[in-house]
């Protein structure tokens, strides 16, 4: 088998703890995923990314604006498959806090929504495109992601079940 897993990794609106943990498992799984997976895109681990024709798209975050929405809406175009990692990204919480403050403190922070260009709401990736697959968890569940990773493996043909 030549073929290889052509994957994007993204983040929105977030602490980006689970692409630490991605970086982390690198060091069991590397000798591995390098000759199964082709990580077109991934900004921790390339300066020059592709984000066309990807077979899977791990997205981190929460969407805050529309350039994100925007963003993500091309993903979803480039990729097979979209797949939600971590809470903020699957339910929009922590990183959608400033949803739930109370008036006082929304105007608080009005001048920084409008400085950057914010949503007025911060939303999980399932309120703009379809998600595939979700990996739960702040950060994301470890044992959930790998299974996950090696069942998108099989199902594109890169690896023998
Ligand atoms: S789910 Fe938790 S670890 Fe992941 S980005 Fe959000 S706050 Fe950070």
């Amino acid at each position: 088998m030549n073929k290889k897993l052509k994957v994007g990794w993204f983040s929105f609106s977030c602490c980006e703890d689970s692409t630490i943990l991605f970086m982390e498992l690198m060091n069991d799984h590397y000798e591995e995923w390098l000759k199964l997976v082709d990580f077109k895109a991934s900004r921790i681990l390339k300066a020059k990314n592709d984000e066309t024709d990807l077979d899977v798209a791990f997205v981190e975050g929460a969407i805050a604006s529309k350039k994100d929405e925007k963003k993500l809406k091309e993903l979803r175009k480039n990729s097979k498959k979209l797949v939600a990692i971590g809470s903020c990204a699957v339910t929009g919480m922590p990183s959608a806090q400033r949803n739930e403050f109370d008036a006082e403190k929304t105007k608080e922070i009005s001048f920084l929504v409008e400085r950057f260009k914010l949503a007025k709401k911060v939303v999980p990736l399932s309120k703009i495109v379809k998600v595939d697959a979700s990996v739960p968890g702040c950060p994301m569940d470890e044992k959930v992601f790998l299974k996950l990773f090696n069942d998108l493996m099989i199902e594109f043909g890169v690896k023998n079940a």
